[in-house]
């Protein structure tokens, strides 16, 4: 299996190459050159089986002979031996045809953990054999941090750096960031907010002497092993509601269009998916350019459900590349007008295309918080407000087919705007009840570029 990008100006990779690389040279975002099918009864089969024999199944076309059947089928042991729940990715139902799917029972109670975790996994075995160090350097305004430290903790050759806007993340973010208590792992509060968080990581790339000199690596959500492993939860639901033989929907809240587009290649796959819902809340940049084929940037405006808080959906890219028949050189013309005019149109055959498979949807504030008011009410079920976008929004795509909408984080995560909703202050799971006992560490930096690499200099490990 090759990888080639989306801008068409980049070396054609393998998957650890493509898994260690992120970014494309030419700006791009990497792909699969073809997108492996599995048939109706090899879907079929998958009907019983546990959560890693189905990843196995979906994902073992995708890493060529970067592993072995054995290697591989270990490191997804490993990967999900930490969930707190046995099926991994639950379905619960919320009404007639309508089910949630629980994403958050991972070791940071938030989806990121299916990817982060397998990443980990996989880049530890593949640097173990070739004796090579990374250093890898993250900017979050929460979840991507806490996710990638806890995947990378005690790894034995990666350091793991992760800038966060100091006072800005939410106090269990914070924690699950600063309690960690391995070597490896380097929690730096920067005075900045996340853009200057953004905005240093960006410049580190971009020096090419330090990036050499440190063995820099990235693990945001344009790395394609991201993408692969969220695929295999689209395929378990969609099985345990009767699919193939019973085409599914399914509803996404999403930001950065990464979990969706991991949606986009289930179907692509093979899986009988009648339509992918975006779901944004009021950022909804996504939401307007399936609506009108022009994709606009507006200023963020902060939301109760930040993890979606968000301009620029990198991940799209990966859709419009498929949209323009793989055409590498519109979809440059495409994202350098974005950049350079903070728009683009795209063209009526592609358009066609995307709305073939995507629909969208947005929920505004208020919206979010009455859906969680009433979920609670009408079923129990406590939802964050990241999710709570996701069902308001499904609601209003409900059909003879039955919807799955993905549940991105636990409630626990963000517990202001849930007890504002419900009443109820949600308390985390029993195995992480000591959060707020555990003794933190974390280097406040002031929010400068050299300052920031010498630290990292200083502190990785040879
Ligand atoms: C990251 C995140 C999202 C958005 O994910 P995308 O990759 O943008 O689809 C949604 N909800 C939560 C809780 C998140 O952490």
């Amino acid at each position: 299996m090759r990888y080639i990008s989306t801008r068409g100006q980049a070396p054609i990779l393998t998957f650890e190459e493509a898994m260690m690389t992120g970014l494309a040279r030419d700006g791009g975002l990497y792909v699969p050159e073809t997108v492996p099918t599995l048939s109706a009864e090899e879907i079929a089969a998958m009907a019983g089986k546990s959560y890693e024999e189905i990843a196995f199944q979906v994902m073992r076309p995708y890493v060529g002979d970067t592993f072995t059947d054995e290697e591989f089928e270990s490191l997804i042991d490993k990967a999900y031996a930490g969930f707190g729940h046995a099926a991994r990715a639950p379905l619960v139902q919320l009404g007639p045809n309508h089910f949630l799917l629980e994403l958050f029972h991972g070791p940071t109670l938030a989806f990121k953990d299916f990817a982060m975790q397998l990443i980990g996994q996989m880049m530890q075995f593949a640097l173990g054999r070739s004796g090579k160090r990374i250093t890898i350097v993250g900017a979050t305004s929460g979840d991507t941090g806490s996710a990638a430290i806890e995947a990378f903790r005690g790894l034995s050759n990666v350091d793991v750096f992760i800038l966060f806007p100091h006072g800005r993340v939410s106090e269990v973010q914070r924690r699950q960031m600063t309690t960690p208590s391995e070597a490896n792992v380097h929690a730096l509060a920067v005075d900045g907010d996340f853009d200057d968080c953004q905005a240093a990581l960006k410049d580190m790339f971009n020096d090419f002497d330090f990036r050499e000199e440190v063995a820099l690596a990235g693990v945001n959500s344009i790395n394609w092993g991201r993408v692969l492993a969220q695929v295999v939860y689209y395929f378990s639901s969609a099985v345990s509601l009767g699919a193939p033989h019973r085409k599914v929907s399914f509803t996404v809240p999403t930001g950065n269009f990464g979990d969706i587009f991991a949606g986009y290649i289930a179907k692509k796959m093979g899986l009988p998916i009648e339509k992918l819902v975006v779901a944004t809340n009021q950022n909804d940049i996504l939401d307007r350019t399936l609506k009108t084929g022009i994709q606009k940037k507006e200023g963020v405006t902060p939301s109760i459900s930040p993890s979606m808080d968000i301009q620029v959906s990198s991940n799209f890219e990966r859709a419009l590349f498929d949209a323009y028949g793989r055409d590498g050189a519109v979809v440059t013309q495409q994202m350098e007008d974005l950049k350079s005019k903070g728009e683009f149109t795209i063209s009526q055959g592609a358009f066609d295309f995307l709305k073939a498979t995507f629909d969208s949807g947005r929920a505004s504030e208020e919206e979010t918080s009455a859906t969680i008011t009433a979920q609670r009410t009408l079923t129990g079920e406590i939802l964050c407000p990241h999710s709570a976008v996701g069902v308001k929004v499904a609601e209003e795509h409900l059909s003879d087919i039955p919807m799955i909408t993905l549940a991105t984080a636990h409630p626990a995560k963000f517990p202001a705007a849930v007890e504002a909703a419900t009443g109820i202050y949600p308390t985390l799971p029993p195995r992480m009840s000591d959060l707020f006992e555990r003794e933190e560490r974390v280097t406040r930096v002031a929010n400068d570029l050299s300052a920031l690499q010498s630290l990292i200099r200083e502190r990785r490990s040879r």
